[in-house]
């Protein structure tokens, strides 16, 4: 039997492949998306968790920055679209040492691409977090908060619109070069198309044996405390905050208490360290946190924010993905003709760029090339020189 043709299958209906469907289906192609769990959005990825940060003064690369400026358009051309809303500017407090190599990205990256940064004076609120001689606190107004689930949810029902097959429920056991294009092998059938985008997050490693690179996948612990005061921590009053840790590389952030009528999630002041965590696989995850790892990391964050000390509310696990320097890898997969386009390696900062992923991963996959300035998380960077 003829296998069911498309001009392009995306492997993994996720933060990254919702998007790149609707870019697709946009642009007139015949699509299929193709997701192994029942239901996108889920909770056994990267994206779960009620809320994800996003910002501008970028201290992990400046090559970030530009890319950025397209993502903040694509957030907003999604809600003008659906007319729905899923970036929320509350703005974002850096708390850190004036030297901290984080604190020095911030500041370097808002003076050379002009993004708006005010010192923080308000002792009502810096009085939440742990003074400590020498550091300074800038807020960053733009910044804020998307609200994943719904993202995703929102650019999946306008790539149907538009035409997009969309299969959940439906895993890629495995898939290979056929002709000019690719034959894909599900639990369900055989499928063959032009091109193969593969967006499969934690499950990259297995989607792409021919990877060179490694992609380690951690266990992430995000917590919810209680506060008090929750009118003090409105989104009105309080921004998201990111605070360079002293003791190991790494930040710890969180966010104001959410609505959880409109963000729907726990209740209470999402927190988290964000560094990769203990390595683990995303098949054999252990789902369950123990008191003590709670415990551990509440003590952590205690250090740096005060309401970290007030009860647990809720905690919950979810995956990094991380490249070997924990940029994205954005690029054609080597030896497939430029039939096959990856994206993975999101390593924890991922969700913000997804509007301009999915353009990325449209153009490389159809256009074999992109105007878009991401030659900087290609594979080539890894190849010694
Ligand atoms: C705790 C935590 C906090 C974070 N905070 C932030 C933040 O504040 N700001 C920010 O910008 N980023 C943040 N991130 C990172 C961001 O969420 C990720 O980078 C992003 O979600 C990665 O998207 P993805 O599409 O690669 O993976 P996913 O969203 O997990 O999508 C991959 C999809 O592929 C599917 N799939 C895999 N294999 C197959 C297969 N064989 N067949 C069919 N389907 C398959 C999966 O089921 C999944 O749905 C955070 C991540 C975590 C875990």
């Amino acid at each position: 039997m003829t296998p069911e043709s498309f001009d392009v299958i995306v492997a993994g209906l996720g933060s990254m492949g919702a998007s790149t469907c609707y870019e697709l289906s946009k642009r007139g192609y015949r699509v299929l998306g193709l997701e192994q769990q029942q239901n996108t959005p889920h909770e056994m990825g990267a994206h779960g968790g009620q809320s994800r940060i996003i910002r501008k003064a970028y201290f992990e690369h400046r090559d970030y920055i530009p890319l950025l400026d397209k993502a903040y358009e694509g957030w907003h051309q999604l809600e003008a679209i659906t007319g729905e809303q899923v970036y929320y500017p509350c703005g974002l407090l850096y708390y850190g040492a004036a030297a901290d190599p984080i604190m020095q990205g911030v500041k370097q990256a808002a003076h050379d691409f002009k993004i708006p940064l005010q010192a923080v004076a308000d002792q009502k609120l810096l009085s939440s977090f742990v003074e400590k001689e020498g550091n300074e606190a800038w807020l960053e107004p733009a910044a804020g908060y998307l609200l994943p689930e719904k993202a995703i949810r929102l650019f999946l029902i306008e790539a149907a619109k538009a035409a997009a097959v969309l299969h959940t429920g439906e895993k890629i056991i495995s898939w290979k070069k056929r002709g000019e294009g690719i034959e894909v092998l599900t639990t369900k059938q055989t499928y063959y198309s032009k091109r193969l985008v593969i967006t499969a997050g934690p499950w990259a490693a297995q989607l792409i044996r021919e990877l060179s690179v490694p992609l380690i996948v951690t266990r992430q612990i995000i917590l919810w405390v209680e506060t008090d005061q929750r009118q003090q921590y409105q989104p009105s009053h309080f921004p998201c905050w990111l605070i360079a840790a002293e003791e190991r590389k790494g930040a710890w952030y969180g966010f104001p208490s959410l609505d959880t009528s409109i963000c729907p999630g726990p209740q209470g002041l999402k927190l988290a360290l964000h560094y990769p965590a203990d390595p683990t696989h995303a098949d054999i995850v252990n789902r369950i946190i123990s008191e003590d790892e709670i415990q551990a990391i509440q003590k952590a964050a205690l250090k740096y924010f005060k309401p970290a000390g007030n009860k647990v509310l809720a905690a919950k696990t979810c995956l990094y993905t991380n490249s070997p320097d924990e940029h994205f890898i954005v690029d054609h997969l080597p030896g497939y003709a430029g039939t096959v386009t990856i994206a993975c390696g999101f390593s924890g900062h991922g969700f913000k760029f997804v509007p301009v992923i999915g353009r990325i991963l449209a153009d490389l996959a159809m256009d074999g090339k992109t105007d878009l300035p991401s030659g900087f998380l290609g594979l080539q960077r890894f190849k010694a020189s």
